[in-house]
């Protein structure tokens, strides 16, 4: 193998037409940091004139010298290639052209390869600031990557048949703040984030799809927001939307909540025990502990966990009211069971309190739907790990301010979109 070859396969670099010089390897001291600088030359023969398509009148002429291109690293020492490009001249119509290469695009002094090992990287939960440095070009080049792939990416295939929606908070140029995220339920991975939940910006996106794909949407499950309701039918007649469970036992929760703050509040003599024992009374009854008994500070005595939650909500009446329908929610959601939920949410319960009343208003105006997910078993379970590499993301970036470069890592790491 000559030297030329083997520096090629080395830096692995395909392109026949370029060629190292002898002692083509100098170590030198750029910009304050030491790299690796190699010389080649690029020429070839060429037959027909780009310009004028005359055969046989180009000649070489003269040569475009020390094209700076940055390669990947070698062995972690930041690495160029000063490459002579052959210019060519074409005898019939007098125009002069430079020799091209797949080593580089046009007007480009970052090297195909390193594009290549940004767009890897970019796949990675590593900074964007991280990348750049480790592949020796700016931040702005490793943005204008992102730019590039983020435009090629526009819709992202098929829909499936089983939907989940969620949302999260995107970052700060997000119109309306929260971005919506339509997640594969067969994949339990991102199908898709728009920046706007608006209904007519979700009308325009999904009507994209072929209205056969819309057909084919059999489950969507989503949290209790009443214009996605009449919007979905519209767009996915087919479809049975199905209130995801943990955000009906959420605002149940909360409304249990606010309700044992508010007695809190006008209990000096149990404002200690109201507060402290808050995760217990949230807490499904039947796990709460009955025989292991615990000392307590607060009660200044052993106690087990279910002693402690009887004494604390028979505080206070209203507290207490309110507990049970709290506790029957979560009954009836764990079990199953449509007619314990439907007995709850439309008896006429006066001592719960204002929270709870209006949380079981909101249930009944959702109660066909969130009786479906006790019939279909579906809920937004799945998209916990999706959401966990969100936050990861946004831990790594230190916050995205735009929107589509946030989505684009997003896509990226989730292996929808692809580098090449
Ligand atoms: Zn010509």
């Amino acid at each position: 193998m000559t030297q030329s070859n083997y520096t090629k396969n080395i830096l692995n670099i395909k392109d026949v037409n370029v060629n190292f010089y002898e002692n083509c390897l100098e170590t030198k001291i750029i910009n304050g940091v030491e790299t690796k600088v190699f010389r080649a030359y690029l020429t070839y023969h060429v037959h027909v004139c780009p310009f004028c398509k005359h055969e046989g009148s180009i000649i070489k002429w003269n040569w475009k010298r020390n094209c700076k291109i940055k390669i990947p690293k070698v062995s972690n020492y930041n690495a160029i290639i000063l490459l002579d490009k052959q210019r060519f001249k074409c005898k019939h119509c007098n125009h002069t052209f430079i020799a091209t290469s797949p080593l580089v695009d046009k007007f480009c002094n970052i090297s195909n390869n390193t594009k290549l090992s940004i767009k890897l990287d970019l796949m990675n939960k590593i900074s964007e600031k991280d990348i750049a440095i480790r592949n020796n070009v700016s931040h702005d080049s490793v943005n204008r990557i992102i730019d590039y792939l983020s435009k090629k990416s526009v819709l992202p295939g098929t829909l499936p048949s089983i939907i989940n929606i969620d949302e999260f908070k995107a970052t700060k140029d997000t119109k309306g703040k929260m971005a919506f995220h339509i997640i594969n339920n067969r994949t339990g991975k991102t199908f898709d984030i728009l920046e706007s939940r608006k209904s007519n910006a979700l009308l325009k996106y999904f009507m994209r799809f072929p209205r056969k794909q819309r057909l084919n949407v059999k489950f969507i499950v989503m949290d209790m927001f009443e214009p996605y309701y009449k919007l979905f039918k519209t767009i996915f007649p087919n479809a049975v939307i199905i209130t995801d469970k943990f955000h009906v036992v959420a605002l149940a929760s909360n409304a249990l909540k606010c309700t044992r703050v508010k007695c809190m509040k006008h209990d000096k003599k149990n404002y200690n025990k109201l507060k402290h024992y808050w995760k217990l009374i949230q807490k499904f009854e039947d796990d709460l502990d009955k025989d292991k008994k615990k000392y307590s500070v607060y009660f200044g005595k052993e106690i087990t966990d279910y002693e402690i939650v009887t004494y604390i909500i028979n505080t206070n009446s209203e507290l207490k009211a309110t507990y049970e329908v709290y506790q029957g929610i979560l009954r009836s959601i764990k079990n199953k069971d449509v007619e314990l939920f439907t007995k709850i949410i439309t008896s006429k319960q006066k001592s719960i309190s204002e929270y709870m009343k209006n949380t079981l208003k909101t249930f009944n105006k959702f109660s066909y739907h969130i009786i479906n997910s006790f019939k279909f078993n579906l809920n937004n379970g799945v998209i916990e790990g999706v959401n966990n590499l969100i936050k990861c993301i946004k831990r790594i970036a230190f916050g995205y301010r735009s929107f589509y470069h946030f989505k684009t890592r997003i896509m990226l790491i989730a292996g929808i979109y692809k580098y090449n």
